[in-house]
């Protein structure tokens, strides 16, 4: 399979973002308050765990495993979600999921859904691509919210509205939310309170949902989410109809594996020990919540990064946020200075290889490669290692670039008579860098001496000799 060209990723490049980024001085308090506050959570529970670094190795290696055996789990999941009753269905990139989502969507009749919290679906852009459709997605994650209401992107795997503060919020609510009390303060409990009521009405009225899943269990065919709010429970159980977007790197072999990943995913994302709603779902049980339950597997370029054999490691991903919320880049830009879905050091390694490094090129470079990341990362990924690998291949890719451009030059040239005889004097500049090309193609001439044109081209002396 093959894709992931839809993975957001915006111009200007990173350098730039985060120049404005950096001099937003309400952006790196908003950002520092909140990392600092779940740096410090995530530590102290860490510290609590004598058996931390034994599970990171479990974990790494579970996901190994899995990565190593993908298709055989892939299959396994497919055959026992379907013995329960769900639909389980296949999208090579964004298009093709976004359109399976739309067309589930339509056969049940409805223009509305309601949304838990899912980084896959903002890769593959669902909400956007649901709203060209006619189907209006409300997301119901109380950050979800405040970046949907303020037309904004999220900053942040875990709290995508890490770079607002509550006077932010408040002011967003009074503008976009059509129930906000008018008198609404900017205290946590009421923003909370106004949303709670903002949010009931329309999980009442919902008759389908869409998710993502933190883990797919092929053993029995169940999918797994794990929150803090209670929005994603309701999601699960009241709709008739629940669609889940699933990326194909969210398998774990067995029921058993839960146990390691729960313990190192609660502590490392939001700093407690235990997620407050872990909603896990198998097919379809009579009588009892959705009776329609579809599930879309996806790759979106994530086969392209399984091929990469010091990259595929990204893949172990469990979309904790602990790398960002230590990243000292990542504290002072926030996350749209990637412009790009997955911000912070998964970012970086993750969305070069999702949509090729040659889109990306910056990102590998956002980094001070001080290793924090990898020390956090409940599963091990070597962050540090993956960004060198990929800094060496964004270098590679722009030489190549370089030598196409120069290739398709000289074609262009030699292509006219006259156009190939202005060239050949022209060279004579080259004479000037003597044995060193200049740059962009000084790589060429590291380990090579750059050839010297004659001081006249042949077809100089040709024509001075038969013109006597
Ligand atoms: S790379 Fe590691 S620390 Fe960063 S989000 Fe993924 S699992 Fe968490």
């Amino acid at each position: 399979m093959s894709g992931g060209e839809t993975v957001w990723v915006d111009d200007p490049p990173f350098p730039a973002n985060a120049k404005i980024a950096v001099a937003d001085d309400q952006l790196r308090r908003n950002v520092r308050k909140a990392t600092t506050t779940i740096r410090q959570r995530r530590a102290a529970l860490v510290a609590e765990m004598p058996d931390w670094q034994e599970l990171r190795t479990s974990a790494a290696a579970i996901k190994d495993h899995v990565l190593a055996n993908l298709d055989r789990y892939l299959e396994q999941f497919e055959a026992a979600a379907t013995a329960r009753g769900a639909h389980v269905h296949w999208a090579r990139d964004a298009d093709e999921a976004n359109a399976i989502v739309a067309s589930l969507v339509r056969e049940t009749g409805e223009r509305e859904v309601i949304k838990v919290k899912s980084m896959l679906t903002e890769e593959i852009g669902l909400d956007d691509a649901l709203g060209r459709e006619g189907i209006r997605a409300y997301e119901t994650d109380l950050a979800a919210l405040i970046v949907q209401l303020g037309h904004d992107r999220p900053s942040h795997i875990v709290v995508p509205a890490i770079h607002r503060n509550r006077a932010e919020i408040r002011e967003i609510f009074l503008r976009e939310m059509e129930d906000a009390p008018p008198d609404l303060s900017d205290d946590p409990h009421a923003l909370a309170e106004a949303s709670r009521r903002h949010l009931r009405k329309k999980f009442f009225e919902a008759k389908v949902a869409v998710s993502g899943a933190n883990f797919a269990v092929a053993e029995t065919g169940s999918l797994l989410i794990a929150e803090s709010e209670g929005n994603g429970r309701m999601c699960l159980t009241l709709p008739e109809t629940l669609i889940s977007v699933v990326g194909i790197e969210k398998i774990v072999p067995s029921f058993r594996d839960l146990e390691v990943f729960l313990q190192l995913l609660a502590r490392s994302a939001t700093g407690e020990r235990m997620n407050p709603y872990n909603s896990v779902w198998t097919g379809v049980t009579p009588g009892d919540g959705p009776q329609n339950v579809q599930i879309v597997l996806v790759d979106n370029g994530r086969t392209n990064v399984l091929r990469d054999e010091v990259g595929r490691q990204a893949l172990r991903c469990i979309r904790c946020a602990a790398c960002l919320n230590v990243c000292p880049v990542y504290e002072r830009t926030g996350g749209h200075a990637y412009a790009a879905t997955y911000p912070g050091p998964i970012g970086a390694v993750l969305t070069p290889q999702l949509v090729g490094v040659e889109h990306a090129s910056e990102l590998p470079f956002a980094s001070s490669l001080c290793g924090y990341c990898y020390e956090v990362c409940p599963v091990k990924i070597d962050i540090p290692t993956v960004l060198v690998k990929l800094r060496h291949d964004s270098v590679r890719a722009k030489r190549h670039r370089a030598v196409d451009a120069i290739f398709a030059s000289v074609a262009f040239a030699m292509t006219n008579r006259r156009r190939w005889g202005l060239a050949l004097r022209s060279a004579r500049i080259l004479r000037f860098f003597r044995h060193n090309a200049p740059p962009p193609v000084d790589g060429w001439t590291m380990v090579r001496d750059l050839p010297q044109p004659p001081r006249q081209t042949f077809r100089d002396w040709w024509t001075k000799e038969h013109s006597r």
